[in-house]
């Protein structure tokens, strides 16, 4: 499969989202987070991950504003969080990200967690602002198949509801086993899911759906933090390539198509994590990366996506 840092991935509405992308969680607002955008840009990144509550959006586009780069040229992803999730206050929580990037629009903007009793009217607050064409794509994070289902029932009663003029149908239980009607490629189905994936949290299975659905996966925390590096398989395989543990672990990500954004703010690991087209892990090696997978999660038990009721 031959890749590089701006391989397009289609998404399910015909827009073309950068295979890899820079992660700013927990890059410092100011400087810190300013100078990474820059120097990933720099190397030829063309896609930042951002969120409203990693404190960093107006970094992040004075980053990009930096550059020089036309706004076009440039990927941007930001997220509602938590506590601003239903339906006006998601529409107003994205007029602020806005005002912080400065920007008329972004490209993919994610329901950052699937909030119990909120995350419904916020994607209906998603699709609004797609309809607005304020926002390129909509999607979701940290959805399990359970939450994605649960959002195709709900929202193809919504529309069947709207077609037959009548009024919005009350919120129902999540209906495990019902079929969706929603057909994947329909604006309503979230173009994307960000959740934790790296050799050790394959997440197979949800990569499964999602890919059956025509969602797009990203995978977040493909380092797992720089928790895992020193792996002696991981760091077998590296030496065996003469690439960096993280190289692997991100080339592996990408091996299966799917969409990824180390995060760092420092220019020498940006610049190497970017350095992952040059070679190719072998079938037998893609293998024994997926036999790492022990659900490791670098997200707090109390946060685990299947929680969220
Ligand atoms: P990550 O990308 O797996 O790892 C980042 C950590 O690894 C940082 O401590 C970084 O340190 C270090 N690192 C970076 N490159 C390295 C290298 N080549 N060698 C050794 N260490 C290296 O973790 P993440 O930040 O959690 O995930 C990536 C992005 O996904 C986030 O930044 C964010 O944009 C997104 N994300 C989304 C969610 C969500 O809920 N949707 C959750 C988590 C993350 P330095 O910065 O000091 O280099």
């Amino acid at each position: 499969m031959k890749l590089s840092l701006t391989t397009p991935v289609k998404l399910n509405n015909g827009v073309e989202m950068p295979i890899f992308g820079l992660g700013t969680f927990l890059s410092e607002r100011g400087d810190a987070t300013r100078k990474a955008v820059l120097d990933a840009l720099e190397a030829g990144y063309r896609h930042i991950d951002t969120a409203a509550i990693y404190g960093n959006e107006a970094d992040v586009g004075a980053g990009v504003c930096e550059s020089g780069l036309p706004r076009a040229q440039v990927f941007i992803t930001t997220k509602v969080w938590n506590d601003e999730q239903g339906y006006d206050s998601t529409l107003r929580a994205f007029d602020a990200s806005l005002e912080r990037l400065k920007m008329d629009y972004v490209d993919l903007y994610l329901i950052h967690w699937p909030v119990t009793g909120k995350r419904l009217d916020t994607w209906r607050a998603l699709i609004h602002l797609y309809e607005q064409k304020r926002c390129r794509a909509i999607g979701v994070s940290n959805f399990t198949i359970r939450h994605l289902k649960e959002l195709a029932v709900q929202i193809t009663a919504s529309a069947e509801q709207a077609g037959q003029g009548g009024p919005r149908p009350p919120e129902r239980p999540i209906v495990e086993d019902r079929p969706s009607t929603v057909q994947a490629g329909s604006p309503l189905v979230p173009m994307v899911n960000q959740f934790e994936l790296h050799p050790f949290n394959t997440r197979k299975e949800l990569v499964a759906y999602c890919q059956e659905m025509g969602i797009a996966v990203t995978s977040y925390s493909p380092l797992a933090r720089g928790r895992k590096l020193a792996n002696p398989t991981l760091t077998a395989i590296a030496s065996r390539y003469h690439k960096t543990p993280a190289q692997v672990a991100i080339r592996w990500v990408l091996q299966q198509g799917i969409i990824v954004i180390p995060k760092s703010v420092h220019r020498e690991r940006i610049i190497e994590n970017a350095q992952v087209f040059d070679f190719e892990i072998a079938p037998a090696d893609m293998a024994a990366l997926d036999g790492l997978n022990e659900n490791y999660s670098v997200v707090p038990l109390d946060w685990a996506p299947d929680k969220w009721v």
